[in-house]
């Protein structure tokens, strides 16, 4: 009883049942927001963190809605990872995000953990930020001042880091609908295959034409190998003027060392880093690439 009192802190919780409610509860700018709190109370728990109030989100229903707008999806930001996989919409015109969301943890980990949290976190480990920046999604924060719209890819600035306010909530991340054909592939290096963090990933998609063996609008974002996660537009370009038989994609997968700036840390080395960011994306042209 002794170690579960040490364990846990005194907060003041709030628990908003609208959007409305939980905008008023951070306008002063001192909350703490908590989703499936997969990331947070391991947070609390170790000390890490001494919220003085944390505005608990989950009795906001509307902000787990998948919705389609246009040429858009729109994933409310309570949305955890298990819904998402087996999303029809999100499966249908988002295969690159859903890849992403099912090798996040174990099953439990999925079922409460939501993609706003997994951004918040900010992590360049994330799952499910380098298909996001890949596909261009934008994230809506919204204050009892309004709402903004920003890219993801300069929403996060360092690792935990974000253009958030203290007085905003992610409520939503919008992100272009894939076209029909085009190819993608999310592929995580761990240091198991469940419940492990990446020590490298790679998001790409890409319209593929057989004939010619050559790709059109290619889309590139690694995971892990920099403080944040960002689209290698100098790879995609080499990507669109390659012809991608096997000797193209080699040639292309050994540039991508180049554009990884890693951190040696627990889990890796930044030279195996580099080298794991290469053969992850020549595994991924190869499979992509097949006839
Ligand atoms: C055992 C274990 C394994 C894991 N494995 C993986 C993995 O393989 N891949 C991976 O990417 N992650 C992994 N995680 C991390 C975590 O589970 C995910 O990032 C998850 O998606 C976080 O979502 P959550 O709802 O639980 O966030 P929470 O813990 O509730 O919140 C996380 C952070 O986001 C903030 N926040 C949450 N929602 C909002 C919002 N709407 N607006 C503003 N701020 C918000 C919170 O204040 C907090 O700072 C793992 C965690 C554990 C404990």
């Amino acid at each position: 009883v002794g170690r579960v009192r040490e364990m846990l802190q005194t907060f003041d919780l709030v628990r908003p049942q609208n959007l409305d409610q939980a905008l008023a509860a951070v306008a002063g700018g001192e909350a703490t927001l908590l989703a499936g709190g997969t990331d947070l109370l391991v947070r609390i728990k170790r000390r890490r963190l001494a919220p003085k109030m944390v505005v608990d989100l989950s009795g906001l229903e509307e902000l787990r809605e998948i919705t389609e707008d246009g040429d858009t999806v729109v994933l409310g930001t309570l949305a955890t990872h298990a819904q998402l996989i087996d999303n029809e919409l999100a499966t249908r015109c988002l295969p690159l995000l859903v890849q992403g969301c099912a090798t996040v943890g174990s099953s439990q980990i999925r079922n409460r953990g939501t993609l706003g949290g997994n951004i918040m976190n900010a992590s360049p480990a994330a799952d499910s930020i380098p298909p996001l920046v890949a596909l261009g999604a934008r994230v809506v924060l919204r204050s009892l001042a309004g709402c903004r719209e920003l890219p993801l890819e300069s929403f996060i600035t360092g690792p935990g880091k974000s253009q958030l306010r203290p007085d905003e909530i992610l409520t939503a991340v919008v992100a272009p609908k894939m076209q029909a054909g085009e190819k993608c592939r999310y592929r995580k290096l761990g240091q198991r295959t469940t419940l492990a963090i990446s020590i490298a990933s790679v998001a790409v998609k890409f319209d593929f034409d057989r004939r010619t063996r050559t790709c059109r609008q290619p889309s590139v974002a690694f995971g892990a190998v920099a403080p944040v996660v960002r689209r290698i537009s100098a790879l995609e370009g080499l990507l669109a003027a390659t012809t991608l038989d096997e000797v193209g994609i080699r040639e292309i997968a050994a540039r991508a060392r180049e554009f990884c700036s890693p951190i040696s840390d627990i889990r890796a080395s930044a030279e195996y880093r580099r080298e794991m960011c290469a053969s992850l994306l020549f595994e991924v042209l190869d499979e992509l690439t097949q006839v």
